[in-house]
């Protein structure tokens, strides 16, 4: 199984690397893309039993606090791992900033001139803006090689856009589709096109309904780890009246497509 998005050197999670990658592969995820979103994740190692695809990149609710020198910082960690991917970056609707979310377009554009420049796949968070997302890669859709729209949840009828109708758009479907109450996220991931979707769990975050918490040292919060993936693709299979095997095969082919694209 390929987990498509998740933050491994997350600071909750580092101290305790090894009971995270252990549970993953006991579960059978082998694969994942490790977002590091932020400045002071870019300088950090990763090496572990999992195949590891780093994306590097200023998720927008770090745009605030970023070092001044972010982005030259952020060509020199792409530049070092020629396999990585930019990302997550993109737009934010849940966490509201007094600028009216200028800051955030203005990085966004940046790093999707980066990408271009390197021809690098770029992973997408549009959470609550999507609209505004699409409005913002009109321009450069054309000249990147592939885009991941991660953590999905937007109307079907979105699925129509120009944008997302291109052959190197991919979508991935997390945990929220696991919320009893969730009506729109699962019309769209029956109606996403099979050969472009994948699953992620954006581990540690977004810890999901019925899923086994990670309860680590001073953190009694409940975080997700990549162990959870087989439920998001059981829900998913079902939704989809697929074998969860097949599934799991499709999606992670499916990721490795995306990152192929180059
Ligand atoms: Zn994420």
């Amino acid at each position: 199984m390929f987990d498509a998005h998740l933050h491994l050197r997350d600071a909750r999670i580092l101290p305790y690397h090894a009971r995270f990658v252990k549970e993953a592969l006991e579960a059978g995820v082998t694969a994942c893309i490790d977002c590091a979103s932020r400045p002071e994740e870019w300088n950090v190692e990763v090496r572990c039993a999992l195949r590891v695809v780093t994306g590097f990149g200023l998720h927008p609710w770090h745009v605030a606090t970023a070092c001044p020198d972010w982005q030259e910082f952020l060509a020199c960690a792409l530049r070092a791992d020629p396999g990585a991917v930019v990302g997550e970056v993109g737009l934010d609707g849940i966490r509201r900033t007094f600028d009216g979310g200028a800051a955030q377009r203005a990085a966004l554009e940046a790093q999707l001139a980066l990408a271009a420049r390197l021809g690098r796949p770029v992973v997408l968070h549009g959470a609550r803006a999507w609209g505004a997302l699409l409005h913002a890669l009109e321009p450069w859709a054309a000249r990147l090689p592939a885009l991941l729209l991660h953590g999905v949840s937007f109307s079907p009828d979105l699925l129509s856009h120009p944008i997302l109708r291109r052959a190197n758009v991919w979508f991935g479907v997390g945990g929220a589709l696991l919320s009893p109450g969730a009506q729109t996220l699962p019309r769209l991931a029956a109606a996403i096109p099979l050969g472009r979707l994948v699953v992620e769990t954006d581990s540690p975050d977004l810890f999901p309904i019925g899923g086994e918490p990670l309860v680590l040292g001073q953190y009694h919060a409940l975080l997700n780890s990549p162990a959870n993936l087989p439920l998001v693709l059981r829900a998913l299979a079902r939704l989809r009246q697929m074998s969860f095997e097949e599934l799991a095969g499709q999606t992670a082919a499916n990721a490795e497509a995306f990152l192929a694209a180059r």
